[in-house]
């Protein structure tokens, strides 16, 4: 998955240079391949990411993501130029959840109150009354008034894992992340058999089964502070393997393992140092969000960045 390396260091220095002159900041997510990673100002989660889109001063934010977080920054920063290197970088699983269907959820369920996981479209973030990310789900879940039933959507595995950790009964959305969901207990058990001395850490898209038998249970982000601090030398991890890069990066002298090798999101594989260079030279694709949908939208993040 990476790039020649002649071709990669040219490539960052012409990104480098870019990059100043066009007062950007590039920001990437944990997913992406190890040389977007090396060349982005900020590696993280979505939380983590959706901060930086927040704060930042640059006047360009460069998103190596996919389209959802892209539109998050642009939500948060609308006065800024936004690019996505991969314009068909898309979620499955945000296409999974549609506006006018939560809408007509909404409707059958009087009172609800509706929790969109940032792993949705800007339109169905706006239907929503705030957002959450797998880092802060069951924290913003647990500050919703206890009497008012609670919509989670897209993803029905965390929404499952939320109402385990809270206690809460949640109205589910049948939604999933195909790289997590396809995790099983017996792959599980297999990694587990070859590494028996690794704690298993699993992300809590994976299915209820799954999650049963890890030892942890974290976002991304979470899953590189619990390595940095747990006592175990070598671990299994069950989420998208972009994340092995930046593990073994913070924790040089621990050993990491897929839980299972199908898991690669092929959208996140789809940027490039090529198409990131494209970008800054274009400054374009640009994302746009209608400011009607905009400005409802942002109140559910800026809801979430509140509570975390
Ligand atoms: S890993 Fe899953 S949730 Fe993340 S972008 Fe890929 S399909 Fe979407």
């Amino acid at each position: 998955m990476r790039e020649e390396t002649a071709n990669v260091v040219e490539l960052s220095r012409k990104i480098k240079e870019l990059k100043e002159k066009r007062k950007a900041v590039i920001l990437a997510h944990f997913y992406q391949r190890p040389e977007v990673q090396d060349v982005a100002d900020f590696v993280g989660d979505s939380l983590q990411l959706a901060r930086q889109a927040a704060d930042t001063d640059a006047e360009v934010i460069v998103f190596c993501g996919v389209y959802f977080m892209a539109e998050s920054a642009k939500i948060l920063s609308p006065e800024k130029i936004v690019l996505l290197p991969e314009a068909e970088a898309g979620c499955p699983l945000a296409d999974m959840a549609s506006a006018p269907a939560v809408r007509a959820k909404k409707e059958e369920i009087p009172d609800c109150l509706v929790v969109a996981y940032v792993n949705s479209s800007a339109a169905v973030k706006a239907e929503s009354d705030v957002c959450c990310t797998s880092a802060n789900a069951p924290k913003v879940v647990s500050s919703l008034p206890s009497e008012r039933p609670v919509l989670f959507v897209p993803d029905r595995n965390l929404g499952d894992y939320v109402s385990r950790q809270t206690g809460r009964a949640l109205i589910p959305w049948d939604g999933y992340c195909h790289v997590h969901d396809c995790l099983t207990a017996a792959e599980i058990e297999t990694a587990r058999a070859a590494h028996p001395e690794a704690a298993v850490v699993v992300h809590p898209e994976s299915p209820p089964e799954v999650i049963e038998l890890a030892d942890h249970v974290a976002s991304t982000g979470g899953m590189i502070k619990y390595a940095g601090s747990a006592p175990a030398s070598s671990f299994i991890i069950g989420t998208e393997q972009g994340l092995l890069y930046p593990l073994q990066k913070a924790c040089p002298n621990k050993s990491f393992y897929p839980a299972a090798s199908h898991m690669i999101c092929p959208s996140m594989k789809l940027t490039t140092l090529e198409k990131v260079k494209r970008v800054l030279e274009d400054l374009a694709p640009r994302i746009e969000v209608a400011p009607e949908i905009r400005d409802r939208a942002r109140k559910a993040l800026t809801r979430m960045l509140e509570l975390s």
